[in-house]
C-alpha cells in the first residue's frame, strides 16, 4: 500500500473548499486547505504536498503570482500546480502555463473527473517513500 497523496487546496471560498475536499477525500486523497497564497507558503514550510490545486482569484497574492513564486522555493521543487478559474477567458490557460502551472481547470469542478485528472498529474512517489 502506498501512502495517500496529499493535495493542498488553495481556495478562499468556503463552499468551494468544502466541495473540493469532499470529492478528493471520497476518491482517496489526503487534503489540506489554505485560504490564501500566503497561508499556502506557510504550510509548505512544514509539509510537501504531492499536488497543489490553486484558485487563480485569491485575496492578497493572486494565484498566478503564487505559482510563479513557487519556482524560487526549494520545498516546492517538482510539486505540480493546477490552476482553477471561474472566469475562463481566452489566454487564461497560456497565462497559467507561463506561471508554471502544469494544468488548468475551469470552475465549477467536475466532481466525476477531477480526481482522475489530478492523479494523472501526480508523479509516482520515490521508491524510498513506498512501504513494502
Ligand atoms: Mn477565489
Amino acid at each position: 500500500m502506498s501512502k495517500r497523496s496529499l493535495i493542498l487546496v488553495v481556495e478562499d471560498n468556503p463552499t468551494n473548499q468544502l466541495l473540493t475536499t469532499m470529492v478528493l477525500n471520497r476518491d482517496g486523497f489526503e487534503t489540506a486547505v489554505a485560504e490564501s497564497a500566503e497561508d499556502a507558503l506557510v504550510f509548505m514550510k512544514s509539509r510537501r504536498p504531492d499536488l497543489i490545486l490553486m484558485d487563480v482569484q485569491l485575496p492578497g497574492m493572486d494565484g498566478l503570482t503564487f505559482a510563479s513564486s513557487l519556482r524560487s522555493i526549494p520545498e516546492a521543487a517538482g510539486v505540480p500546480v493546477v490552476a482553477l478559474t471561474s472566469h475562463a477567458m481566452r489566454g487564461d490557460r497560456e497565462r497559467a502555463i507561463a506561471a508554471g502551472c502544469v494544468g488548468y481547470l475551469s470552475k465549477p469542478i467536475d466532481t466525476r473527473t477531477l480526481s482522475d485528472e489530478l492523479r494523472a498529474l501526480i508523479k509516482p512517489s520515490q521508491p524510498a517513500s513506498v512501504s513494502a
